[in-house]
């Protein structure tokens, strides 16, 4: 075993293939088409409680962290917690969050309502500050590249937003946008031009 360099989405199975094992998954493929199965040690542990000892998923590791979170914790939870019970263990918000994510910051989704339950994928509850959810202006392509450098499948964000924002799907189809992971490495370096 050796330890991999942090970097993100390290984390994921087709970039954790190929730091370890320099075996590319080829686009609409599988890890299994070039013979790997990645679990990680969340699931690996349900397997095992669920093979071994009949025991269904019934709790999840959850982080409730962000800058309005006044007690940042790791927290096992049963599946079906509201939110919001889990924001109180972690002694509620600072104030008044900008957003409340559920995942991280980069592959998150905005919830609207915290007393939604955790769920079997549940791994995150992320409160923003108002100026952290503050929206970004969005400007025009400049062109630079720095999208297509960061993106960590190899594809061309600015050709599939470009042919997308004209309709021509088509055209854009040619450039993979189903290999996407939306990991959001290409829309944040771009953003970060502008600040
Ligand atoms: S990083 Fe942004 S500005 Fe640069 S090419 Fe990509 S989409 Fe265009
Ligand atoms: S979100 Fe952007 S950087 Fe990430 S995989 Fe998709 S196109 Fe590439």
């Amino acid at each position: 075993m050796f330890p991999l360099k942090v970097k993100y989405p390290q984390g994921w199975e087709s970039i954790l293939i190929k730091s370890i094992l320099n075996r590319e998954v080829p686009p609409g493929s599988l890890p299994l088409d070039v013979g790997v199965l990645v679990s990680n040690v969340g699931t690996a542990t349900a397997i095992s409680n669920a093979v071994k000892l009949g025991q269904p998923l019934i709790e999840r590791v959850v982080s409730v962290t962000g800058s309005e979170i006044a007690q940042p914790k790791n927290l096992r939870v049963r599946v079906g917690t509201p939110f919001s019970d889990l924001i109180q263990q972690c002694g509620g918000f600072k104030k008044a969050p900008g957003k409340v994510v559920s995942g991280g910051p980069m592959m998150g989704f905005a919830i609207f309502d915290a007393n939604i339950p955790v769920i079997k994928g549940t791994t995150n509850i992320l409160a923003l500050s108002e100026k952290e959810a503050k929206a970004k202006i969005r400007h025009t392509c400049i062109k630079c590249g720095r999208c297509i450098n960061v993106c960590p499948v190899g594809l061309m964000p600015t050709m599939i937003a470009s042919l997308s924002e004209k309709g021509r799907f088509d055209e854009a189809e040619a450039y993979y946008p189903m290999d996407c992971k939306e990991c959001g490495c290409c829309a944040y370096i771009c953003l970060r031009r502008y600040h």
